[in-house]
């Protein structure tokens, strides 16, 4: 075994901790307004607690009749407002080393005095540095749930929202429907015109389910060169028609390959989701579905009925 060596405390060392511990004291106990809101920010990396807690912080020192937050993150608009109204404003865009991280309006009935303003402006450069860590956690999220090459979210985004289909499903007993679809002979593809013409139709294909199904429906790249689509408020019936639409839309692409059009078919399956399936069930079906529809010739969709 071996001698702990025995830790010998210098006085500065002592005089150090001592400072500390009177330190944590005060930040604990009765911490300064700047010290209490980037304490409470840096419990959440949630962009709208965040934002909630600062304005909450700030209405308790600058009253104000609304707060507003705009900023375009990970290509979507993020929207967040708190009160109503008041024709004076006062607006700032949250720069922090020449990256915006969105901009921030106060609005109130009554104009704001100058000192007012310095002090908005002090509690937004103690809090800029955490919204921009809820900013970045919010793109790193968004990029861990879509695909790199068709933008379009991915497998385990499927996974989540399955899960939360199934559990609206089962609760509320909203009808689901799932379509698997797989593009047909497309190693044939890559083999022929190589990976570059491959890549370009997978995401042709991505973008033309997209525009074939409705608002309420998504789209996900399943795998290679397989997509899923899940429908809420939809029956079996409704979801062949869909998975038809999707292989019309499909079937219709071109790609010049130098002189000669490219065009590709994809077989679809369709599975309603049935009572306390599990997400995993529900693929499974599906995906037999699918296979059918490959067995049967391709270019077609096949229905795994259920009863009831
Ligand atoms: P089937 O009609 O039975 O589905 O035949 P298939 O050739 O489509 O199926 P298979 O599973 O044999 O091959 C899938 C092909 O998809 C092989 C693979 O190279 C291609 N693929 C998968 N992911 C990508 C990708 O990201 N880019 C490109 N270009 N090709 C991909
Ligand atoms: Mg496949
Ligand atoms: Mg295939």
């Amino acid at each position: 075994m071996k001698n702990i060596p025995s830790i010998k405390r210098s006085t500065t060392q002592l005089k150090d901790l001592a400072a500390l511990r009177q330190a944590y004291q005060g930040w604990s106990n009765a911490p300064d307004p700047l010290t209490k809101l980037t304490r409470r920010l840096s419990t959440s990396l949630s962009l709208e607690t965040q934002l909630g807690i600062l304005a909450e912080e700030m209405a308790s020192i600058i009253p104000f009749d609304s707060l507003s937050y705009r900023h375009q993150i990970a290509q979507r608009d993020f929207v967040y407002v708190t009160g109503m109204g008041g024709p004076h404003r006062c607006e700032y865009r949250l720069n922090l080393e020449g990256v915006c991280y969105g901009t921030l309006t106060l609005n109130r009935r009554h104009k704001f005095s100058d000192d007012e303003l310095q002090g908005i402006e002090m509690l937004i450069s103690a809090a800029i540095c955490p919204l921009r860590n809820a900013c970045q956690f919010i793109t790193i999220e968004q990029a861990a749930l879509t695909d790199a090459l068709t933008s379009i979210p991915n497998k385990r985004a499927l996974d989540e929202h399955l899960q939360r289909a199934s559990l609206l499903s089962d609760r509320h007993g909203e009808e689901y429907s799932l379509i698997l679809c797989d593009l047909d002979h497309f190693k044939a593809v890559n083999d022929q015109h190589g990976h570059v013409v491959g890549d370009h139709l997978l995401r042709l294909t991505a973008e033309a389910i997209e525009r074939a199904i409705r608002n309420s429906d998504s789209v996900y790249r399943f795998g290679g060169e397989e997509f899923a689509v899940l429908l809420p408020h939809t029956g079996e019936q409704e979801a062949r028609d869909v998975a038809d639409r999707v292989r019309n839309a499909v079937a219709n692409i071109r790609v010049d390959c130098g002189g000669t059009e490219l065009s590709v078919t994809i077989s679809c399956g369709v599975a309603r989701h049935l009572a306390e399936e599990v997400a995993n069930q529900w693929i499974t079906r599906a995906d037999e579905a699918l296979y059918r529809a490959k067995d049967q010739g391709r270019n077609c969709t096949k229905v795994f009925a259920s009863i009831g």
